[in-house]
């Protein structure tokens, strides 16, 4: 029944915030629901579809933080893989959505041949992807951001989103954010390999 054996999972520790007593969850619960996020249908799928596409990343791909950067939820990069920020997680549902939207990003950088992270197009480009098909922008999760849900709001929510992240990139800045979102927007928003079309 465990589908996350085999699948390591490193706590880092970062310190300071974890005196904080409003803070998300420890990292040993975090642990354990990363762990179980391992076997939801879509990270599943993500899974396999890596597998294929030939990276062997599993040994370093899930880390348990505290972040104290920034408002995020989560992160990747190519050298540490997908973080979680286990202080500022509630839900399980969160903890699932982080690590859906973060291993777009992994297969992003798997499937693209010499992704550069350092683009802001190409790092547009993964955003756009990540959080069309990570459900970040579906109209439930909108309302409970207080956004009302309105024809064509999932794509703006995409859009803000994704340049709210290619603005923090240290080589980007926020006008170069938005150029570069706007530039791949097309191409990239219709891109929804491997999956059919948005799940
Ligand atoms: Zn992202």
């Amino acid at each position: 029944m465990d589908e996350g054996a085999g699948v390591p999972i490193r706590e880092v520790n970062t310190g300071t915030e974890n005196s904080n007593p409003y803070a998300g969850m420890s990292q040993k619960e975090c642990t354990d629901r990363i762990r179980k996020a391992l076997s939801h249908p879509t990270v599943k799928f993500l899974r396999q579809h890596m597998e294929k596409a030939g990276c062997p990343v599993w040994v370093r791909l899930l880390m348990a933080v505290n972040c104290k950067e920034h408002n995020f939820a989560g992160g990747y990069s190519s050298q540490n893989g997908v973080s979680v920020c286990c202080n500022r997680m509630t839900f399980q549902d969160e903890i699932n959505q982080v690590i859906i939207h973060e291993l777009i990003h992994a297969y992003d950088d798997c499937r693209v041949k010499n992704m550069d992270w350092k683009n802001c197009a190409h790092h547009a480009c993964s955003e756009i992807r990540a959080n069309h098909l990570s459900g970040d922008c579906h109209y439930k999760r909108e309302l409970l951001r207080g956004f009302m849900k309105i024809r064509g709001h999932e794509q703006e929510c995409v859009k803000r989103r994704a340049i709210k992240s290619v603005a923090v990139n240290p080589n980007c800045s926020e006008a170069a954010a938005k150029d570069a979102v706007e530039a791949v927007w097309d191409i990239c928003y219709n891109d929804t390999y491997p999956f059919d079309r948005a799940p």
